[in-house]
Parts: structure tokens; C-alpha cells; sequence
């Protein structure tokens, strides 16, 4: 019998554009206009999980799957666990209970119009679930979700919740209506804090040994560990936007190195979709579940 996976590699899929960084740049109503530059940076990504045999689980949000239903079933295709993202990337502080369920029921309805199953993970915009908007439990758990990976449990000025468990555990809605599974973002304890290490620009910032070394660390311990990237780091093309200088270095830094350092931690750990690892964590009657209450799933692939 092979050791439980612990590691699980996701994608928020969206455009270089929608980043929460470039807002000032891109405000909601420019996106149509906007250059897609999406498939050329799936295609890397995918090439590079195919050859190293990897499934992931794909945070699409429902805007992107309107516009790229192709890339949804070619996800769909090579086995990858498909999750919401939600639709346009709207920060959960700026929703309220009403109009979560409306976004959150607009992307799985794109998403099934897109080929996929009916999810039972999400991932909110730019971590924005917080103590602030823990309410955020509630919509899920009405919704049938199974798990959600949008709490980042570190310091920071805007995000995060500190001192929340950074392995998989199980988060009682406030509202009576059930569980949800909650996955974090991996994070490293040093000096009596947890640090960002699961993706994005800490995972382009230090070097990929430090990055390996933590995560045998974390494996040790036993721990379940998250990993996101976007595809538009793996897009070391797409043209400089301004933004302050600080913003500017971490959103640009490293991208000609995203697939490299991606593809060897591939090649030292087992990875695999979030749903996999929470499976073998002991919560498959959870997700099993999950998909009975969604009668969608039924016909489609079982996720063997
Ligand atoms: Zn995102």
C-alpha cells in the first residue's frame, strides 16, 4: 500500500489581467477588451502535469469558463479535478451572503455548461476569507459544498487568518446548515510563525531547494499541504503594467523560472488534486457525498 498523498498542486485559472494587483489597471468593465493571453500559459502548465503525470485541481472562474469552454473539458479530459473560483473574482468583503450564492450559482452553472461536473471545492478571490466573512461557511455549506481552500492561516495587511489550523480540518457553519472541509494554503512554522510558502510569489522568491526543504519538512510532519500558482506565471511575456514598486516587483519577479522550479518539486513529491489528498486524509464519505447531493456528478467520471 502506497503512504497517504499529502500534497495537492491547484491552478486559479484566470487572466493576467484579473489580478487583484492590477486592478487600478484593469477595472471589471475592461476585461472584453482585454488580450487574452490564457491558453498559451495552460498549455504550458498542462504539457508540464501530463509528463510528470500529475492531476491538479483547476480553481476556473466562471467568466473565464464562458469565454474557454475548451479549456475547461480539456482539463476535464486529462483527469483534473475542476473547482469554482468564483465568477469574476470579487473580493468576499464586497459580497454579502444574497449575492455569493448568485455568484457562486453562476459559475457552477457555467462550469456544467462547460463540461464540468457540478464542483464541490472553492478557492475565494485573493484569500478573502476571514474572520470578516466567515458567514462565507455558511453559503457554502447551503450549496453542498465539500471543502474550501480560501483560508490563508498567516499574518498579513490585508489577509489571512492567523493562528487558524494549517492542516485539513473541518469547519462548522455558523448557520446550522453543515460542515465544509477547510484546506489551506501550505504554510511553514519558523520563529513562531507560519509562513506563505504554497505558491504564488513567495514560490517564485526563494530559491527552489529552500522550497523543496520545506516541504520535506511539512511532509514529515505529516502534514496535507495546498499549492497554487496562476497561469499567467508561467507567462513571462505578458506586457509590464505600473503599479507601485513593491507590487510591481512581486507580481513580476521569477516568472521565467515559475515551470522549472514547478517542474522539479513535481518530480521530488507526489502530488495530486485537492480532492485526492482530502480523500486520503479520510474524508472520501465527505466528498462522496458532496457529489450524491449533486445529481449532475452521478453520470460523470468518479474520480478513481
Ligand atoms: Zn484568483
Amino acid at each position: 500500500m502506497s503512504a497517504p498523498l499529502q500534497h495537492a498542486f491547484s491552478l486559479d485559472v484566470e487572466e493576467w489581467f484579473q489580478v487583484a494587483n492590477l486592478a487600478h489597471e484593469f477595472p471589471r468593465e475592461t476585461w472584453d477588451a482585454a488580450p487574452s493571453r490564457l491558453g498559451p500559459s495552460m498549455d504550458r502548465v498542462l504539457d508540464l502535469l501530463d509528463r510528470r503525470g500529475v492531476k491538479a485541481t483547476m480553481f476556473f472562474l466562471g467568466w473565464i469558463a464562458e469565454r474557454h469552454p475548451e479549456l475547461v473539458q480539456r482539463c476535464v479530459a486529462a483527469g483534473h479535478e475542476i473547482a469554482s473560483h468564483g465568477y469574476e473574482h470579487k473580493f468576499l468583503w464586497d459580497l454579502d451572503p444574497e449575492s455569493l450564492h448568485q455568484d457562486l450559482e453562476r459559475t457552477e452553472q457555467a462550469l456544467q455548461a462547460a463540461g464540468a461536473p457540478r464542483p464541490i471545492g472553492f478557492r475565494a478571490s485573493t484569500f478573502t476569507l476571514t474572520r470578516r466573512t466567515w458567514w462565507a461557511f455558511d453559503v457554502l455549506a447551503e450549496r453542498g459544498y465539500a471543502y474550501d481552500s480560501s483560508v490563508h492561516p498567516v499574518r498579513h495587511p490585508t489577509y489571512g487568518v492567523p493562528g487558524f489550523e494549517p492542516g485539513i480540518s473541518d469547519v462548522a457553519a455558523d448557520n446550522g446548515a453543515g460542515h465544509v472541509l477547510e484546506f489551506p494554503v501550505a504554510t511553514y512554522p519558523l520563529f513562531g510563525r507560519n509562513w506563505p510558502v504554497g505558491g504564488g510569489g513567495y514560490f517564485r522568491l526563494l530559491p527552489g531547494w529552500v522550497h523543496r526543504r520545506f516541504y520535506a519538512g511539512l511532509q514529515k510532519r505529516g502534514r496535507a499541504t495546498a499549492t497554487y500558482l496562476h497561469p499567467w506565471e508561467f507567462d513571462p511575456e505578458q506586457p509590464r503594467i505600473d503599479a507601485p514598486a513593491f507590487a510591481k516587483f512581486r507580481h513580476y519577479l521569477n516568472l521565467d523560472k515559475t515551470l522549472g522550479r514547478l517542474d522539479q518539486l513535481l518530480g521530488r513529491f507526489r502530488f495530486g488534486t485537492l480532492r485526492a489528498v482530502l480523500e486520503d486524509a479520510g474524508h472520501a464519505d465527505r466528498l462522496h457525498a458532496a457529489d450524491a447531493a449533486n445529481p449532475a456528478m452521478r453520470s460523470s467520471a468518479s474520480d478513481a
